[in-house]
Formats: structure tokens, sequence, C-alpha cells
């Protein structure tokens, strides 16, 4: 069943609640803090929101930015993170049926927009994300695609993958180059996208990582040691691998 405006629209503003809850998330979780209780507050004067304060982008549009009481500045961040999860979820609904697939992506989408915004942050990936997505990833598999033997073989070679290189640099280096971090989160992306969308995932994001690193070095905001948040990349990979991967492996292996 293909999806009609309606649902599209629909899909796009239940985004931005949740987008909502994702900023939470994207807040809370760095500091462990929970994310159901207390309700949202003022990070300023701590003043808890008031239900018209925390209608998605709307309130952060109507208020300027900045908090009703204290005026302090509220970032741009919220209301981006909101726009992003609606745009996302409406594509979603627009290119999956309707069925478990939906609900894994829509599930996987969230998780990844969550993972993007804490790397680039503070260069961590929760584990209370990536390895319940290894599970819920695995679980989903047995009714939707790609199914339990992709997903298997997806989460397995995603970890073991980013785990050969993250050891082999180590061993090379002596240092750090990639966290065990981004070995679940890209074990997690297996899970749910299964070995061939992971292993384009993992070209997407060395791709663009790569670029956007030559581009800091020409402009002289970062070194050859600016570390990078990988997952952040991976989180981009995987979306695009998610909506538009099927085609790009198909086209690629119509070469053979
Ligand atoms: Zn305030």
């Amino acid at each position: 069943m293909t999806a009609t405006p309606v649902m599209i629209a629909v899909a796009g503003l239940f985004g931005l609640l949740v987008g909502s809850f994702l900023n939470v998330c994207i807040y809370r979780l760095p500091l462990g803090r929970s994310v159901v209780f207390p309700p949202s507050a003022c990070g300023s004067c701590q003043r808890p929101l008031r239900w018209f304060e925390n209608i998605p982008v709307v309130s952060w549009l109507v208020l300027g930015g900045r908090c009703a009481r204290c005026k302090a500045r509220i970032s741009a961040q919220y209301p981006i993170v909101e726009l992003v999860t609606g745009v996302l979820f409406a594509a979603t609904v627009a290119l999956t049926p309707v069925g478990p697939l939906l609900a894994a992506r829509l599930l996987f989408g969230a998780a990844l927009i969550v993972l993007f915004a804490i790397d680039l942050e503070h260069q961590i990936l929760p584990n209370v994300i990536t390895l319940p997505g290894v599970v819920v990833g695995l679980a989903f598999a047995l009714v939707a695609p790609p199914g339990w033997r992709a997903s298997l073989i997806g989460a397995a070679a995603g970890g073991g993958v980013l785990y050969a290189i993250a050891a082999g640099y180590y061993y090379l280096r002596h240092e750090d180059g990639l966290g065990m971090g981004d070995v679940k989160m890209l074990a997690m992306i297996g899970a749910f996208l299964g070995w061939q969308l992971m292993l384009l995932t993992l070209v997407l994001a060395s791709l663009s990582g790569a670029l956007v690193g030559v581009a800091l070095i020409v402009s002289q905001r970062g070194s050859m040691k600016y570390a990078l948040p990988f997952g952040t990349f991976l989180a981009v990979g995987a979306v695009v691998a998610m909506l538009a991967g099927q085609p790009m492996v198909d086209w690629y292996l119509g070469f053979y």
C-alpha cells in the first residue's frame, strides 16, 4: 500500500512531536539523566515549560529563540532536530509500505538522529541506544526485511569489521582512531539494514568523513589529528542507505 499525501503529512507532524522527545534524549542521555522525568524546563532558570512553550518549532519561532521568563537564548538545535525528525518521518512513510518494516525504520531513524547529535557534541555513542538497538534490529528482522540471516551477518560483520580496523589502527599508531561506540553503532546498523546496506553505510560514512576532513584541513579549521566524530557520519550514511540504498546496491551489482 502506497502512502497518501494525508498519511505523509500526518507522519511529518508525528515526527515533529517525536523530535521534541529526541531533543530531551540528546540533552539528558550524556548527563545520565532520566528522559521521562522531570518534565522539560528552561536550561537557565529551570522553570518548567508550559504546554504552549513546548510546541515543536512553533514555540521556538514565536518566542524568538528565548525563554519566555528569563530571556536566555534557546539553542536553534531544538527546532532543527524537530524539523529533521519531521522530514525524516514523512520521507520514510512516503518510501516504505505500511507494516513492520515501517515501524523498524521509524525507530531506527529516531535512534540515528539521537546518535548523530550526541556524537557531534560529546564524541560519545551511548550504549543505552546502540546495544538495545542491535537486539531490536535483529528482532524486527524476524518479521521484516532484510530477514534474520542478512541481519545477523550485518550485525556480526558490522561490529567485526570496525573492531578489526580499530584494533589495527591502535596496533600501528598506538592511539585510538575509532571508539568502541562506533563498533557497536555499526553492529546496530547491520542488524537493522542487513550486511549489504551496512557496507554501503560504511562506504558513504568514510567518503563523507574524508570530504569533510579535507575541507576542514583546507580551511585550516582542523589539523590531520582533528578527530571527527565518525558516528555522526555513520548516522548520515545509514539514513541514506535506508531510504535510497537498495537502488544504489542494485545499480552497482548491475556492472557484474
Ligand atoms: Zn528561563
